[in-house]
C-alpha cells in the first residue's frame, strides 16, 4: 500500500551513503536557535542520527509528521528540538500558557522525556511540567496551570483537562504522541480521542509508531494532517 512503499523508498534513501544526502548533518548546522544548539552541545550532542536527519528538516517547516524508527533510534531529539523551536520562534513566553504537549504511553518514558527536555532546553526560558501520576492529582493541580510544555501520559492528562480548574489548551502549538501503537496497545484511543477533541485543530503534530498497525491508521487520519510520512530502518 502506499504507506509502505514510501516507508521503503525512505528507507533506502536513509540507507544511501550519508554522503550523498543533502541534509545537515550536525546539529550545528541546523536552522535552530542557539539556545538549542548550546543545550544540545552541553549534553554531548554532536552528529544527527538518521531518524533525526530524516524528521527534523520537515518538522522545523511545521509539517505533520508520522514517523516509524526502531527503538534507539534517537526519535526523542526529533520531536523535542521542532517542540523547541516553534515556541522559541513564535517568541512564547509565560504568559502564554500551554504551547505543547508530549503524550508518551508510560511513566517511565515520560519521565526519560521530560529530563531529555530539560537538558537540552536549559538554555531556554521555558517552563515544563510532568503529569504521569503516582502523586494526588491535587498535588500536581497547583503546578499544571501555565506550563508552557507538558510531558503527560494519556489517563493522568485527561483527568486534568477534565478536573483541573483552568487547564487550558486553547493556545496549544504542537501536540506530539510518542509510541502511539504502545498507546493504543495499552487500551488508550478512547482517552487520547478525548484530548484531541480538547485540543485546536489548528496545531503542528508529530506522530512517532514503530508498527502501522489499523488503529494507528485511525489515529492518523483523525490527528494528522497532509503528514509527511518518515521511516528509518536502517541507522546511517
Ligand atoms: P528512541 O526514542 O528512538 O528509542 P531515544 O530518543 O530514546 O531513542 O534515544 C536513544 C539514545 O540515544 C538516548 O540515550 C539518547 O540520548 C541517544 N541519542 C539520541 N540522539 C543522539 C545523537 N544525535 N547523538 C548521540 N546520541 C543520541
Ligand atoms: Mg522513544
Amino acid at each position: 500500500d502506499e504507506v509502505s512503499s514510501l516507508e521503503s523508498q525512505l528507507g533506502e534513501a536513509a540507507g544511501a551513503p550519508a554522503d550523498s544526502q543533502d541534509v545537515a548533518k550536525r546539529f550545528d548546522d541546523l536552522p535552530i536557535s542557539e539556545y538549542t544548539k548550546e543545550g544540545l552541545r552541553e549534553a554531548g550532542f554532536t552528529r544527527l542520527t538518521a531518524v533525526q536527519r530524516a524528521a527534523l528538516l520537515p518538522a522545523l517547516c511545521g509539517r505533520d509528521l508520522l514517523g516509524a524508527a526502531k527503538t534507539g533510534s534517537g526519535k526523542t531529539l526529533a520531536f523535542l528540538i521542532p517542540v523547541l523551536e516553534v515556541l522559541y520562534r513564535r517568541r512564547w513566553s509565560s504568559m502564554d500558557g500551554l504551547g505543547a504537549l508530549i503524550i508518551s504511553p508510560t511513566r517511565e518514558l515520560a519521565l526519560q522525556i521530560f529530563d531529555e527536555l530539560r537538558k537540552v532546553g536549559k538554555q531556554h526560558q521555558f517552563s515544563a511540567g510532568l503529569l504521569i501520576g503516582g502523586k494526588q492529582v491535587k498535588a500536581e493541580q497547583q503546578h499544571v496551570n501555565g506550563m508552557n510544555m507538558l510531558v503527560c501520559t494519556p489517563g493522568r492528562l485527561l483527568q486534568h483537562m477534565d478536573e483541573t480548574p483552568g487547564f487550558d489548551c486553547s493556545q496549544l502549538q504542537v501536540l506530539v504522541l510518542d509510541e502511539a501503537d504502545r498507546i493504543l496497545d495499552m487500551g488508550f484511543a478512547q482517552t487520547v480521542n478525548a484530548i484531541i477533541d480538547n485540543l485546536p485543530e489548528e496545531r503542528q503534530t508529530l506522530l512517532f509508531s514503530a508498527t502501522q498497525t489499523k488503529s494507528v491508521k485511525d489515529l492518523v487520519r483523525l490527528s494528522l494532517q497532509d503528514p509527511q510520512y518518515i521511516a528509518v530502518h536502517a541507522e546511517a
